[in-house]
């Protein structure tokens, strides 16, 4: 297995850091989506819980990705106050699950973890598609890089197709009526607005992507 279809523990260390600056520059954003339809708090809360997550892993101990992710599902659960964090929490705990024990993923193991994750939100969240939540970003996004792998392409295409799906399903949001979460209270009104938990979930995403493919970048010259 060569180094550009395994993403390793840096790989995943410098998703996760790439991810915290990412909410960072992006918290009033994040917080104005969440004003139109929520409580203006969806980039505080994230930016909280990823400065925390930062604060983590400056020292941590390098074990294997699983612990990895089990201590970033951790902090967010611990620090993010509101529907994301214990949501993004249990994702990341499920990814942390999925991948215990391991050094480094294979495709087919990142698209395991990844089905874990979501699988872990459905579970606690109760969401459908359609319902105007960040499922609407991950689901389709996690099909199409299922789809991509299994057909034999490269982690970068494979990558490149999952952000494509979940930017498109991030903006399926934009009409939608909510159903789930604060933004279920004004019904017919949470219309016309991007889902703020939808954004942050196709930003999370495209990081992993834009990351892995800069590193693999480098590692070939
Ligand atoms: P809160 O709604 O408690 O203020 P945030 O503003 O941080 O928390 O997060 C809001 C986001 O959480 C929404 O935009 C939506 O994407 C997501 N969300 C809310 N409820 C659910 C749910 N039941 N399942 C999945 N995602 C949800
Ligand atoms: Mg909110």
């Amino acid at each position: 297995m060569s180094e550009a279809t395994r993403i390793s523990y840096d790989d995943v260390v410098a998703w996760i850091t790439s991810f915290a600056a990412t909410v960072r520059s992006q918290k009033e954003y994040l917080t104005e989506l969440d004003s139109a339809i929520g409580d203006a708090d969806h980039g505080i809360n994230m930016d909280r819980g990823f400065q925390a997550v930062l604060a983590k892993l400056d020292g941590l101990a390098v074990v294997d990705v699983g612990s990895l992710f089990k201590t970033v599902g951790m902090t967010l659960v611990s620090t993010v106050g509101g529907a994301s964090g214990p949501l993004y929490g249990t994702f990341f705990l499920q990814l942390g699950g999925a991948s215990a024990g391991k050094d480094s993923l294979e495709a087919g193991e990142f698209v395991a973890a990844l089905e874990a994750g979501i699988a872990g939100i459905q579970r606690l969240g109760k969401a459908e598609p359609g319902d105007k939540t960040m499922l609407d970003t991950l689901l389709p996004a996690r099909d199409a890089l299922r789809e991509a792998v299994a057909g034999g392409g490269s982690l970068g295409e494979a990558l490149t197709r999952m952000v494509a799906a979940a930017e498109q399903g991030m903006l399926s949001t934009i009409p939608l009526v909510a159903r789930k979460g604060r933004a279920s209270y004004l019904g017919e009104r949470s219309a016309g607005h991007q889902d703020p938990g939808a954004t942050s979930s196709y930003l999370l995403l495209k990081d992993a992507a834009d990351t892995w493919a800069a590193t693999r970048a480098g590692s070939a010259s």
